[in-house]
């Protein structure tokens, strides 16, 4: 039911796609999100995720996060439901909570995995047994992709919708192709993986490119490069995250979250410029973006 002029995603698909909010209505009615990420150095990543996911308007979300870095994610942000879980090494969750990973998941509307977790095997096992037992919309981004870059045929068992969104490096790693040959036909090489994994694909760059396991290509020119900074990606996840929470169909999600984020970049450069951009701001900035939109 999307329809665009060349693939270029546009404002009034965006504003459809956004859900509204309703008088009658409590935390609830806008979804549930659960998200792992981040690690021990790495809990930046967490707290942008989730600030992120909240700030598009999810009504409850939870984090399943290292015990000891739970407080530095509580500093961070709050507003989210952390799980401090007991680490195999510092920072790392093991395979040993995949259960309550998977219970909890019954109760959510999108489980989200990834940023700032680490290349770990631990994580490795989690993703495999999620993507086997999980029936909900999986989001994977950063350290979830890398891992799975040795295991892709994971994919094929998967239950349930899945939004990939690496940046050129990572699908690098996902495909073995050469950064260069990646660049040289971005559109066919995320069109090709999505249809041969069955995956939605965010292939992220100056332009990013959404393909749809069915072929479709979407194109945003959002942004710009103030958005080249570290945690960017991480924003977009969880806008990514939230949205799904709020009921929207992956793919649609997709389109309209990277959008909105470079939507929002565009807002923080004209205040800022591009050379003082942060992630944090874009976070900042978001809830604006999306108030202008509606
Ligand atoms: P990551 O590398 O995972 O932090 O993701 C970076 C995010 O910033 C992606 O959403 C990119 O599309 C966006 N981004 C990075 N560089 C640019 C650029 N030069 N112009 C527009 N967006 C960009
Ligand atoms: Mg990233």
């Amino acid at each position: 039911d999307i329809e665009l002029k060349n693939n270029l995603i546009d404002i009034d698909i965006v504003r459809q796609g956004l859900p509204s909010r309703k008088k009658d209505t409590h935390k609830g009615s806008y979804g549930k999100a659960n998200i792992i990420a981040g690690s021990f150095g790495m809990t930046g990543a967490a707290i942008l995720a989730c600030k992120s996911a909240l700030r598009t308007g999810t009504g409850l979300l939870k984090l399943y996060v290292g015990e000891s870095i739970n407080h530095i994610v509580k500093t961070g942000v709050p507003e989210v439901i952390t799980v401090p879980l007991q680490e195999m090494r510092k920072g790392v969750i093991g395979i040993n909570h995949i259960e309550k990973i998977i219970k909890d998941s019954k109760e959510a509307n999108v489980l989200a995995i990834g940023p700032g977790c680490g290349n770990t095997s631990e994580l490795a096992e989690i993703i495999k047994q999620v993507l086997v037992k999980v029936d909900i919309p999986i989001v994977i981004d950063a350290d979830g992709l890398n891992v799975l870059s040795r295991d892709k045929e994971w994919f094929l068992e998967k239950k349930s919708k899945i939004v990939i969104t690496p940046h050129i490096g990572e699908m690098s790693r996902l495909t073995n192709m050469d950064i260069e040959e990646i660049r040289y036909d971005l559109i066919k090489v995320a069109k090709d993986f999505a249809i041969k994994w069955g995956v939605i694909v965010v292939l992220k760059g100056a332009s990013t490119i959404i393909a749809s396991p069915e072929g479709e290509i979407f194109i945003n020119v959002k942004g710009n490069p103030g958005m080249a900074t570290a945690g960017s990606g991480d924003v977009l996840t969880g806008i990514i995250t939230g949205l799904i929470a709020q009921g929207l169909e992956p793919l649609k999600a997709a389109i309209t979250a990277v959008y909105v984020h470079g939507l929002t970049g565009d807002k923080v450069a004209r205040d800022k410029g591009e050379y003082g951009l942060l992630a944090g701001d874009l976070v900042e900035y978001l809830p604006y973006t999306i108030k202008d939109i509606v």
